[in-house]
């Protein structure tokens, strides 16, 4: 049986003296599992998918940070827009545009990732470096005022070769600090790389994660 208490206690531990962050995936958790991680102390949960995140946010304590790590339409930016703490998964100007849109009418900023595709595999969402230093640099972005671009989110190829998940967390960390040298508009502060999952949390912590997203090494396998 495992202990969602015990694994929390666990992630504690590692991350104490560290400046990563544990964002807790709970994506297909029914509730109880999720206020079992609650009350050992987890209060910044993972979502991939809009309607599961409005519902469960709906549920649960009002002092959870809930972080949109999954593929966003355009159109479904509005049902987060309220409470959402961070997203992780913005692929082009458009949806960070409707994203500023949307934060507008609740009168915040929202913190927003860009998601970058460093795996091999070709289902993977996301930007390419050269797009992504292009979105950076881009004149569309300094207009908006109510998102941020706080950091980078990227996830390694699904495979046994450690070095190569290396490899790709660098490729990510090196393009990260390119990017800080820059001149960019004010609206980006690159300050949290967010990769490494149950796979490999551990390799990522190693190469500068900030925030690693972990979900089946906490909840058991979905
Ligand atoms: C599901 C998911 C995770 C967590 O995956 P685990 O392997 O269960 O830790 C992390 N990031 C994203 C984007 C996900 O969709």
């Amino acid at each position: 049986m495992i202990s969602i208490q015990e694994n929390i206690r666990s992630f504690d531990t590692l991350l104490q003296d560290t400046s990563c962050k544990l964002i807790a995936v709970t994506k297909t958790k029914p509730i109880e599992m999720l206020m079992q991680a609650y009350e050992a102390g987890s209060k910044r949960f993972g979502e991939n998918k809009v309607q599961e995140m409005v519902e469960k946010y709906e549920q649960l304590p009002k002092d959870i940070e809930w972080h949109l790590i999954g593929h966003l339409q355009s159109n479904k930016v509005k049902y987060i827009a309220p409470f959402v703490s961070m997203i992780h998964s913005i692929d082009s100007l458009k949806l960070l545009q409707e994203v500023d849109k949307q934060a507008k009418k609740y009168n915040k900023i929202i913190p927003c990732l860009l998601q970058i595709h460093i795996a091999e595999e070709e289902t993977k969402f996301g930007l390419s470096y050269q797009e992504a230093e292009e979105l950076l640099q881009s004149s569309g972005l300094s207009v908006l005022k109510n998102i941020t671009i706080a950091g980078l989110m990227g996830m390694a190829t699904f495979t046994d070769n450690q070095e190569h998940i290396r490899q790709e967390f660098r490729g990510l960390k090196l393009f990260f600090e390119q990017m800080k040298r820059k001149t960019l508009p004010a609206q980006v502060k690159l300050t949290e790389l967010s990769i490494g999952m149950s796979g490999d949390y551990q390799i990522a912590i190693e190469e500068g994660s900030t925030l690693i997203r972990v979900g089946s090494s906490i909840f058991g396998a979905r």
